[in-house]
């Protein structure tokens, strides 16, 4: 049996609490003891990092892998599913070597997501774990189909679709309530699912033990999204106090990537962006900040979540910048931005069972940080990959540095 100790300084658990000065005893990728000194055999190997913080893996369950953060999207229409999977593989690449250890993919063309996820599987590509959505399940003409859509319409259409992404290998399901940033067509906050259709697909998706995630702007359509059982609101800008009381009802889970629209402000003037992207996100941007503030302050489960391959959310760094945006803009404490990043985003995929917190019987997924880094003093020290020594997945050193 493959054996190794890690003495660590400082463990950060992932679910709100740390304990200083522990060992790790990690045997055949599963974290399986967890005390002050534990005895080490002749087989063991022992990483010895007692003056470094220790903490779980970063989860990202929301990026896109067709896309690379380029503001021209349209350009993916040129490109073959092959050539979308070789890219992808690389983007993933990026986050593991950042320290994120288990990814979602939101949305994807064709199959091309399942293939990234083989070729991670297969070891063709050093990625993290990978958990592909399948297609967004939309009302039909709903979205540009750019971005892997499943067309469906009525109560009978939406629980055929959920049952087709289940087949397909998803290991989540993601509903598009309203209209888009990126499709010319629609406008954001317009309703498009009604309840009883969202219904019937959270539903149908809590049946096979999985979750439903759900892009929704605009009061009325994130009102459905709460009110049908959906299990995490996605975006939900602007988030009024009213839906946010029927969140804690609900105990709807609240994912707000901040970073995709921090990020995108940036570059409103460089003359990259379609000019129906720019005017629909000045309509959201300023009340972002508020929303998620109240959202917080309710207690609202938050959960990290970044957009990445939107235009200007590049894979790597946006997954710990969002954690830094719920601090800065959203008022968490940096414990709960880990949180949200760690046992809250593994919730969202339904996978906290097996990742997400550094405890016995979980795949021991974590990040080893160079002496004198903590991101409970400084959150935005998870962005400079140089402040992640190691990066450890599945028990196995994936990145070291
Ligand atoms: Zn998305």
């Amino acid at each position: 049996m493959k054996e190794t100790l890690l003495k660590a300084g400082t463990v950060i658990i992932g679910d709100g609490n740390l304990i200083e000065n522990a060992s790790i005893l990690i045997q055949n990728g599963i974290i399986s003891r967890i005390e002050e000194k534990i005895p080490t055999g002749l087989e063991t190997e022992v990483l010895d990092f007692s003056d470094c913080v220790v903490m779980p893996g970063m989860i990202d369950p929301h990026v896109h892998v067709c896309f690379d953060g380029s503001p021209n999207m349209a350009e993916t229409r040129l490109f073959s599913d092959e050539l979308l999977a070789i890219r992808g593989g690389k983007l993933l690449e990026i986050l593991l070597q950042q320290g994120v250890t288990t990814v979602g993919d939101a949305a994807g063309r064709g199959n091309v997501p399942f293939a990234v996820k083989e070729a991670i599987d297969r070891g063709f590509v050093n990625g993290p774990r990978f958990l592909p959505c399948g297609r967004m399940i939309t009302i039909s003409g709903g979205r540009d189909p750019l971005a892997g859509a499943n067309e469906a319409d009525g109560v009978d259409g939406i629980r055929r679709a959920v049952r087709e992404e289940i087949a397909r290998g998803a290991y989540y399901i993601k509903l598009a309530t309203t209209g888009a940033m990126t499709s010319e067509h629609t406008e954001s906050m317009s309703v498009q699912f009604n309840q009883d259709e969202l219904q019937t697909a959270a539903d149908e998706t809590r049946k096979v033990g999985k979750m439903s995630h759900a892009h929704a702007y605009g009061d009325e359509g994130i009102k459905n999204t709460i009110l049908a059982g959906v299990d995490v609101l996605v975006h939900g800008h602007p988030l009024s106090k009213e839906n946010i009381e029927l969140m804690k009802k609900h105990k709807t889970m609240y994912m707000p990537t901040i970073v995709t629209y921090y990020e995108s402000q940036l570059h409103h003037d460089d003359g990259e962006l379609p000019e129906y992207m720019i005017r629909k996100e000045k309509e959201i941007f300023p009340l972002i900040e508020e929303g998620v503030r109240n959202a917080v302050k309710a207690g609202i489960e938050m959960v990290v979540g970044t957009d990445s391959g939107m235009p200007y959310t590049f894979f790597g760094k946006s997954t710990p910048e969002e954690m830094e945006l719920l601090v800065r803009l959203g008022g968490t404490s940096e414990m709960q931005a880990i949180v949200a990043g760690t046992r809250n985003a593994a919730k969202s995929m339904s996978i906290e069972s097996k990742v997400g917190t550094i405890k016995l019987g979980k795949s021991a997924d974590m990040l080893i940080l160079a002496q004198g880094k903590n991101p409970l003093d400084n959150i935005s020290i998870l962005q400079d990959k140089e402040s992640i020594k190691r990066v450890i997945l599945n028990g196995r050193t994936v990145v070291e540095r």
